[in-house]
């Protein structure tokens, strides 16, 4: 018998210089790239696991759509809730849905422009809760005046706005 891996060819003197793997002869370097190799099957082909290279693609490009996702929907929130601020306070907002109170996506948008501005998140939690209090307050004294609900309506959006405006 010929003393020579079968990969690369190399004639060893001895039969302990050649690994026996899978009925065949390899010499020690063929022999780690094989198992290495196969090493990389299992984990790709059987356990589904990807090269890390691989995996750090697919993470960019899922945080790059979400973060493009995120612009989108921002933008689109800007789109419709900055309207009233370019406008000034005074100008009657047509985009906002009568109600007297914050919506969630309102307090999300302020706190994330908050957030844009440099606060910390703790202080903008905290600003936008002061804020839902204060018009809350707003509207409930408003109503102890008896206005029309109609007026409390204008009035609260008014004061939305002008509230807005300020972390503009
Ligand atoms: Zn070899």
């Amino acid at each position: 018998m010929e003393l020579k891996c079968d990969i690369c060819g190399i004639k060893v003197d001895k039969l302990k210089r050649l690994k026996k793997l899978n009925g065949g002869f390899y010499c020690k370097k063929c022999e780690q790239k094989k198992r290495e190799e196969h090493r990389e099957f299992l984990r790709r082909n059987v356990l589904g696991i990807k090269k890390r290279k691989e995996l750090k693609k697919i993470w960019e490009k899922k945080r790059k759509e979400k973060e493009a996702a995120k612009e989108k929907q921002f933008i689109k929130k800007q789109n419709i809730q900055e309207k009233p601020i370019i406008k000034g306070a005074k100008v009657k907002i047509k985009t906002r849905q009568v109600h007297c109170y914050l919506t969630h996506d309102e307090r999300g948008f302020i706190f994330k422009k908050m957030l844009k501005q440099g606060f910390p998140e703790e202080e903008c939690k905290e600003r936008v809760s002061s804020m839902v209090k204060y018009l809350k307050d707003y509207v409930k004294g408003l109503r102890e005046q008896k206005k029309k609900e109609q007026e409390v309506s204008r009035r609260f959006n008014e004061e939305f706005a002008r509230l807005i405006e300020s972390y503009a």
